[in-house]
């Protein structure tokens, strides 16, 4: 196990992060799969990694806490050493007129899709740069390139993790450090619980490749920025979205 590669995954119970942590630990990685609230959830899912071999840990903690976003992190390395690849993953959304959004709203969001980012990253930077070598991929949205009516938190908070990938590529490439975003479009999870049929069918129209997206796709782009054919590329958002925004 210690001379595999150890992806962190944060947010990986549900949806995005899950596929993540499946094809990673299929891909023959060390997987630690973090989760917050959905411990039947991930407990499936690490008895399916572990009958099929894989090397995956579970690890619960609200990443919005400093303090236990540290204990993620100090949990992996005492699992596995290091940490080559972090996938900042876990998010929230919150639907609401600018006007109406509370100041709690508006820090709960700030601090789970953000603030959680600064933490991870701090910490596991740490034991990555010593070692001369890693990759960090953060999953933001695409309206954090262009914006979402009434989810002005969100799309602010996803547009600063796109300022915060460029600004760390930069400082880190010294280090070989890759830092990059995916910048996802509709992706089929529990997110898109609240958002009704029509308003589906009116996203998978406006879509060129006329289908909103599988958590799948986005994984094997984290793999494909994870592997060798990631290692010239830093700083940049790959926006996975079947060509809803093209810029
Ligand atoms: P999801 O199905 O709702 O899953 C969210 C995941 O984040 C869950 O595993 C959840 O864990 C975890 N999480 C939430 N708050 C956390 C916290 N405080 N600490 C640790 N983990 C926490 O959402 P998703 O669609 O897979 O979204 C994953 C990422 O993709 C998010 O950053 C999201 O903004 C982004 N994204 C999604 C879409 C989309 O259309 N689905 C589009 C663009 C970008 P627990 O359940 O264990 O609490």
């Amino acid at each position: 196990m210690k001379n595999k590669k150890t992806v962190l995954i944060t947010g990986a119970s549900r949806g995005i992060g899950r596929a993540i942590a499946i094809l990673f630990a299929k891909n023959n990685y060390n997987v630690v799969i973090n989760y917050n609230k959905s411990e039947e959830e991930v407990k499936s899912l690490l008895k399916e990694l572990e009958s099929e071999n894989c090397s995956a840990r579970i690890f619960k903690a609200d990443i919005s806490k400093i303090e236990e976003a540290n204990a993620l992190v100090n949990y992996t390395i005492g699992q596995f050493e290091k940490i080559d690849i972090l996938v900042n993953n876990a998010g929230i959304s919150r639907f609401n007129l600018f006007t109406d959004i509370s100041y709690d709203e508006w820090h709960e969001v700030m601090n789970v899709n953000l603030n959680s980012v600064f933490y991870v990253t701090k910490k596991a930077l740490q034991y990555m740069i010593p070692e001369h070598e890693g990759k960090i991929i953060n999953i933001s949205s695409m309206w954090g390139l262009v914006g979402s009516a009434n989810e002005v938190h969100y799309s602010t908070s996803k547009a600063a993790l796109i300022g915060m990938t460029k600004a760390l590529a930069k400082e880190l490439g010294p280090s070989n450090i890759q830092v990059n975003c995916i910048a996802p479009g509709v992706i089929e999870t529990d997110m898109l619980n609240d958002v009704d049929e029509d308003t589906i069918e009116m996203l998978k129209y406006d879509t060129p490749l006329m289908r909103i997206g599988k958590p799948m796709d986005i994984a094997r782009c984290a793999l494909f920025l994870a592997s060798e054919g990631g290692d010239f590329i830093t700083g940049q958002v790959i926006s996975s979205n079947g060509g809803f925004v093209i810029n």
